[in-house]
């Protein structure tokens, strides 16, 4: 009778301790799939795959960077919509589409060395940083320059390299680059930038005033072959340029 008992208490306590158990795993299994990766999934299926783009390299990149983090926190169950979205200072962090269709464009290798005009948040300049080897990204605005160079730092994209300055001047120290993505609008290409790319180099800048044609460029042999890709919309490029 007294063997039995003590059987009937460890039999309860085990049952106890494994119905614990299951609930525990339940829950954890409920906050591990969390609404930002449903959103990132669906972002990259549907605006991204979806529309043709289907380099595994970067649709895995942008599966992975965590876009809501680049976003004010009020706006950050946006994060992942079909759209640009205010990042402050009058400036905008770009459409997924867009970001995604920049990227690709620029046929990225893993060895490659990338220079960013328009640092803004920082998200492309994330993505940028899972694709190569070192990112340079230039931005006008102080405070966004500050608060991007914090924010990737505490992510973790530790082969980006923030700079508050005037892009249209590039950064000779770390010429020639691979190749060089604008994401603000200057009327025409800033010399510079061009100097400063790599033979066989690639360049994409939204080109224009109001409107602009989403360029792509490839320096061969000197000289650059230019090839339109999409009519868009940007924020204009500000400083030097304005007095060109
Ligand atoms: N790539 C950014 C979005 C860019 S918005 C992102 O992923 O969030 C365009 C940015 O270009 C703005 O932050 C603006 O301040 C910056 N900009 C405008 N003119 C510039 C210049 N001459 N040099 C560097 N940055 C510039």
């Amino acid at each position: 009778m007294h063997v039995l008992s003590r059987r009937a208490i460890a039999a309860t306590f085990l049952f106890f301790t494994l119905t614990q158990m299951i609930v525990c795993a339940a829950k954890s299994n409920k906050t591990e799939v969390s609404w930002d990766i449903l959103a990132r999934k669906d972002m990259v299926y549907n605006q991204i795959r979806g529309r043709g783009i289907d380099d595994e390299r970067l649709l895995d990149a942008m599966l992975e960077v965590e876009r809501h983090r680049f976003v004010p926190k009020t706006l950050e169950k946006l994060a992942y919509a079909d759209h640009p979205l205010p990042i402050g200072k009058g400036q905008t962090i770009s459409q997924p589409y867009v970001v995604a269709l920049m990227t690709d464009e620029l046929k990225l290798k893993a060895t490659d060395r990338v220079l960013e005009i328009g640092t803004g948040s920082g998200y492309q300049a994330a993505i940028l940083s899972l694709l190569v080897k070192e990112v340079y990204t230039i931005e006008i605005i102080r405070s966004l320059a500050d608060s991007a160079a914090q924010r990737l730092t505490s992510l973790g994209y530790e082969n980006v390299h923030v700079r508050y300055g005037d892009g249209f001047l590039g950064w000779p120290e770390e010429e020639p680059f691979d190749a060089v993505i604008i994401t603000c609008a200057p009327p025409e290409l800033p010399e510079p930038l061009i100097r400063q790319l790599a033979e066989g180099g690639r360049l994409i800048v939204p080109l224009g005033d109001d409107f602009q044609m989403l360029t792509l460029y490839k320096k061969v042999a000197g000289a650059l072959e230019e090839r339109k890709i999409t009519p868009v919309r940007f924020v204009p490029m500000r400083g030097l340029i304005e007095e060109q």
